[in-house]
């Protein structure tokens, strides 16, 4: 059983998704060939006590994959086991996981065999007991832009068995690299908001991101249902990906809400397309001033 509170107090300049500052964090930056020794395994005599009172927020591939594995829409999967949540210092909306409403605060897919959805666990409980932290480009040396750390507490048992991991056999072991892919470019839009500091966006962008972040049939359908593959020059090949893989769509939603958010450059407008929304501004233009020219 696998389980990370969350990210944690590690340094909370660079941890976009910190929500706890109980974690036991060892303050050491960990690198991907950083050893350590940790087993879990349903014989520990702490199985599943990491599993309750937790805060476990969802990036848009976790969503996905325990919404998918339920069978259930966007809507039925956050109303019966998340809540959503303003991320602190990015003022983002976001997705966690609801604990129950036991004593223990026990997570909602804990069992006495363990974790039921283990194929589909969210990539903390996948990193546990590890973290990762993204820190902001201008802080990242040569280029390098992760690092990990340890999280230790006090009742897990883990640490004492004899298995020894490099970092990056962690985490292709449990397949936390995987989530990485796909939710990176979700990461860096939390960090780059936060870069703005407490600066509110105007409510079209969260709902907008919100959407992104949680709903892949809607920007699916968006995509392929509006003037948007009118308006960027996608790829053909590309845009054959996007229609059945689900990784494939979320990468491009990122890119669309990074022009969408912050108008940076990530989507080339198709020829044209500039000059058409140009003429349509002075249009309008024309209509309000009349010929005359602005004050
Ligand atoms: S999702 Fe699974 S591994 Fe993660 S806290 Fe819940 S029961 Fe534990
Ligand atoms: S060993 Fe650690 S991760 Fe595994 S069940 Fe025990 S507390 Fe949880």
């Amino acid at each position: 059983m696998k389980k990370e509170k969350a990210l944690n107090n590690f340094d909370e300049d660079i941890d976009p998704l910190k929500k706890s500052q109980t974690d036991k964090v060892v303050p050491i930056k960990l690198t991907e060939k950083s050893r350590f020794k940790f087993r879990c395994h349903k014989g520990i005599s702490c199985f599943t006590a990491c599993c309750s009172n937790i805060n476990i927020v969802l990036p848009p591939y976790d969503l996905l994959r325990l919404r998918k594995r339920f069978g259930m829409t966007t809507e039925d999967f956050i109303n019966k086991y998340c809540e959503i949540e303003i991320l602190a210092k990015t003022l983002l909306p976001v997705i966690t996981l609801r604990m129950q409403s036991d004593e223990k605060r026990s997570c909602p897919f804990v069992s006495p065999e363990g974790c039921s959805v283990y194929e589909d666990r969210p990539s903390n409980c996948r990193y546990y007991p590890l973290g990762m932290a993204t820190l902001r480009k201008k802080e990242a040396e040569s280029g390098k832009d992760e690092f990990f750390f340890m999280v230790k507490e006090s009742h897990c048992k883990g640490f004492e068995e004899d298995k020894e991991w490099t970092v990056d056999e962690w985490r292709k072991d449990q397949e936390a690299d995987v989530y990485d892919d796909v939710n990176r470019g979700w990461m860096d839009i939390l960090i780059k908001k936060k870069s703005f500091g407490e600066r509110e966006f105007p409510e079209i962008k969260n709902q907008m991101f919100f959407m992104v972040s949680t709903n892949t049939d809607y920007f699916r359908t968006f995509v392929f249902e509006s003037s948007f593959l009118d308006t960027y020059d996608i790829p053909a090949e590309r845009i054959e990906k996007v229609r059945t893989d689900d990784a494939e769509l979320l990468k491009l939603a990122y890119e669309w809400l990074r022009s969408a958010m912050f108008a940076e450059e990530t989507l080339i407008f198709k020829e044209g397309v500039l000059a058409a929304r140009k003429e349509q501004a002075d249009a309008v233009m024309r209509k309000v001033y009349g010929g005359k020219d602005k004050e």
